[in-house]
């Protein structure tokens, strides 16, 4: 089985029509893969606030440098983990949903967080999946820079290449920094996507089915 770390990495180079990669040699390694640089991050940081008009002297700024690299250091940093999947003996065959994981990731646009909660489901065909590892899905493709929409997809996609299930089904709800804080500045508004795949796009009655489990509930 693949881990996660190399799912991620394909998809990367997989063109969006899913479809089988052209024999066109190793992929190059995506420039996430990297180890963080430190120094010249810290360096880089402390020059932005500076030409920002930032007096980076000052007590309290001191360690800001060190602390922005500390926190997308963390937030650009995949954890790699290999999922385990096991054989759906009792054949089970009816939508499997975990809802309202919460998230966070950075537009990549901006720099700035996006967060919410996603709900994930599949219909399992002969494979099935621990349901903390959907959590685990949504964190790791999570921590990178991101638009929702392809976030979005790479969830989906990952579970459709792990599992091979019947149908897959993904909707994250999350609200935008750089709409509720700048811009537009509409606090409050949230953005909601959906990636189906299989018998969840293609068969109403299920695309129905799991579409209404992800209803936002009362909070
Ligand atoms: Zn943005």
């Amino acid at each position: 089985m693949r881990s996660i770390e190399a799912v991620a990495n394909a998809n990367l180079v997989i063109p969006p029509e899913r479809g089988s990669p052209n024999g066109d040699g190793p992929a190059p390694a995506p420039a996430a893969a990297g180890a963080v640089d430190r120094r010249r991050a810290e360096a880089a940081a402390a020059e932005l606030l500076a030409a920002l008009a930032v007096d980076v002297d000052r007590d309290g700024l001191r360690e800001t440098p060190r602390r922005i690299v500390d926190v997308y250091a963390e937030l650009l940093s995949p954890q790699p983990f290999h999922p385990t999947t096991f054989a759906n003996d009792g054949g089970y065959d009816e939508l499997v949903v975990a809802r309202s994981i919460p998230f966070h990731s950075l537009c990549e646009h901006h720099l700035l967080p996006f967060a919410g909660v996603a709900h994930v489901g599949y219909l399992p065909g002969e494979r099935i999946v621990g349901l903390s590892k959907l959590a685990r899905v949504v964190d790791h493709f999570s921590r990178s820079l991101q638009v929702q929409e392809r976030l979005t997809t790479e969830i989906a996609r990952w579970i459709e290449a792990e599992l091979e299930p019947r149908g897959v089904g993904v909707v994250l709800e999350a609200e935008h920094a750089c709409m509720s804080l700048r811009g537009v500045a509409k606090p409050g508004a949230t953005t909601v996507t959906s990636a189906l795949f299989g018998v969840l796009r293609d068969d109403q009655r299920t695309r129905g089915e799991f579409l209404s489990l992800t209803r936002r509930q009362d909070r």
